[in-house]
């Protein structure tokens, strides 16, 4: 498909080809990304927004568009701009950097709409954390089990776990109080993040918090003491 000011996808987000169009506005020639030309354009039909890759000779973004077949345009790969989800926590204090790319790596896939990957690489971020606190036990129920983090917490590391299992295994089920059936892979992903975060949040930024409030004079004596 060479360049055009309107083209035809099929959308991502409402799941119909449709006429799309582009915003001139956002095209950019992206110096990382092998010169490729990225150009958001939206859905005539949801308004849904994607970016489309395109490759071309070399060539401005200008002349890119108004020559749209002399540069050897071609579109490359779309694809769709859907989340918005930010973690609470700042992650800078996850110190564990193994940890920290897991749950970001998960963020970045809920926000691309890949849900179960999502479940996948949160799961993994706390079997990265409990690696990280020494945990032991040949599972990652064990695990979270053998940790001293509070009761609250591990039963929050076990619902992400369930998730997961429920992204990795198609034989894995989740169910309402009345055992019925939840099919809500982007509801199950989301919560597998916001539990995430709340863990983070309670793991870490409660210590800092601590770490840098204004101590008292015994306060103050206990840590010269240490
Ligand atoms: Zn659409």
């Amino acid at each position: 498909m060479s360049y055009s000011y309107t083209i035809s996808l099929n959308c991502p987000h409402c799941d119909t080809k449709c006429q799309f169009i582009a915003i001139e506005e956002g095209h950019t020639r992206c110096g990382s990304d092998k010169k490729k030309h990225h150009i958001p354009y939206t859905c005539t039909n949801c308004q849904g927004l994607v970016v489309t890759k395109w490759i071309s000779n070399d060539c401005t973004p200008k002349t890119f568009r108004d020559t749209p077949a002399g540069y050897n345009q071609r579109l490359d790969i779309y694809y769709p701009i859907v989340g918005d989800w930010k973690p609470r926590v700042n992650l800078q204090l996850i110190t564990n950097e193994k940890v920290r790319a897991d749950f970001k790596e998960a963020i970045d896939c809920y926000n691309n709409g890949f849900y179960n990957a999502c479940m996948l690489m949160a799961r993994r971020s706390i079997q990265q954390e409990m690696i990280n606190k020494n945990a032991t036990g040949e599972n990652l129920y064990k695990q979270i089990e053998s940790t001293g983090i509070s009761e609250k917490l591990k039963a929050l590391l076990h619902k992400v776990k369930n998730f997961g299992n429920n992204g990795a295994h198609p034989d894995f089920f989740l169910f309402d109080k009345e055992g019925n059936e939840i099919t809500d892979k982007h509801g199950f992903a989301r919560l597998s993040l916001e539990f995430l975060d709340k863990y983070f949040t309670d793991e870490y930024e409660i210590d800092s918090l601590i770490e840098s409030a204004p101590k008292s004079q015994k306060e103050l004596q206990e840590i010269k003491s240490k």
